[in-house]
């Protein structure tokens, strides 16, 4: 077991620490890659994500599922990968050919790699039934959600491209021996030649920590290519894939808490700092926001535009008038009413007996 403030490393598998939703924020308790991991490989020690690299065996089945890319495998980068797959010669997409297990793209890549394309891309998952990765059947289940989700948005933009699933019937007894075999084989060349043999892709990244993950910025810029000729773009219906917010003007104090711990800036204050804004395109969904909003003024919002998320447009959520409190004489975001600040109001609430006994003697 490493340091785990730095990036752990498991032969061919990285675990940026820093970037980890649940590592760098106490409110978030995201455990997406502990309930995937085939091995049991993560685990939570001292109330933080900790990967033990003697468990790890690098399948990449949890990769495509972190929503701030802190997992990574030295021998594939799925963004890479997606930008790229219209130059690819064989375009089905299999762990037995083209790359490693399918849990390592998320719906933004498939969806990038239709729209690049311009063509379905298939998605062969025929081995994915007798796969000793998916004995409990989930990771199976979350690579075709995620497809289903890919094709939900290709069609809510009406482009005929689709991601396609191959499911061929195979024997799953010699199924599991043959992936056995292969998997050790590949485990030993990586480790004796990480260089070499299943080097899929070129185009590895390094991202700052916790900030936009690539993969939706390619998702982003592939909308743009495609939106002058969508339709519809406004939709009034929830998206597993894109998220919204709305802040009460009434709740909110304009702390600045949300827009300080929002990991991507998709909440930033105003430059006068009397507001906030919200930019549909950089939301990951990860509900620190609401998590962390004391009065619980934030909250999810249903419906969302491709055109504020394909140009990074944000909306202003509240703005505020700043006036002084006549109490307490310090500025505080003014909502009507006697002009007290929410303070010196509590204050006088709480204490009101005090006053009263005061006034009475
Ligand atoms: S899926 Fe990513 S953000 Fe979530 S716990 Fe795992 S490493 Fe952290
Ligand atoms: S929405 Fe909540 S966290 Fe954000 S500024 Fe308002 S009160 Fe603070
Ligand atoms: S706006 Fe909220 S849900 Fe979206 S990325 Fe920021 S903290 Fe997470």
């Amino acid at each position: 077991m490493g340091n785990m403030n730095f990036v752990q490393r498991s032969n061919l598998f990285n675990f940026t620490a820093t970037r980890c939703l649940r590592n760098e924020y106490y409110h978030n308790d995201c455990r997406i890659c502990i309930d995937l991991c085939p091995k049991g490989a993560f685990h939570i020690v001292r109330n933080k994500l900790t990967l033990f690299e003697n468990e790890c065996i690098g399948c990449a089945g949890c990769i495509g599922s972190c929503p701030t890319e802190s997992l990574e495998i030295e021998s594939f980068d799925p963004n890479g990968f997606a930008a790229s797959y219209v130059n690819q010669s064989d375009t089905t997409l299999s762990c037995k050919v083209s790359t490693p297990c399918l849990g390592v793209f998320d719906t933004e890549h498939y969806a990038v790699m239709a729209l690049r394309s311009q063509k379905n891309v298939a998605c062969d998952l025929s081995h994915c039934a007798g796969c000793v990765l998916n004995e409990n059947g989930k990771l199976g289940d979350v690579i075709r959600e995620k497809i289903d989700v890919a094709n939900d948005f290709l069609t809510s933009i009406q482009t005929p491209y689709r991601i396609e699933t191959i499911e061929m019937q195979e024997q799953q007894n010699e199924r599991r021996a043959l992936f056995r075999k292969g998997f050790e084989k590949i485990k030993e060349s990586v480790v004796n030649d990480s260089g070499a043999e299943i080097a899929m892709t070129t185009a590895h990244h390094k991202l700052p920590d916790m900030k936009m993950p690539l993969k939706r910025i390619l998702l982003k810029n592939s909308l743009k290519e495609v939106i002058g000729g969508v339709e519809k773009t406004d939709f009034a219906e929830t998206s597993p894939l894109f998220f919204n917010k709305q802040i009460d003007f009434h709740s909110c104090t304009n702390c600045g808490e949300c827009t300080q711990f929002c990991p991507t800036d998709a909440l930033f204050p105003t430059s006068d700092k009397q507001g906030i804004f919200f930019s549909q395109g950089k939301c990951i969904g990860c509900s620190i926001c609401e998590e962390i909003c004391k009065p619980k003024a934030i909250t999810k919002k249903v419906g969302f535009d491709l055109v504020s998320i394909a140009f990074d447009r944000a909306e202003q959520l509240v703005h505020y008038e700043m006036v002084m409190c006549h109490e307490c004489r310090c500025p505080y975001p003014y909502k009507g009413g006697d002009p007290i600040c929410d303070r010196c109001a509590d204050y006088t609430k709480t204490f009101s007996n005090m006053f009263t006994l005061a006034k009475d003697m």
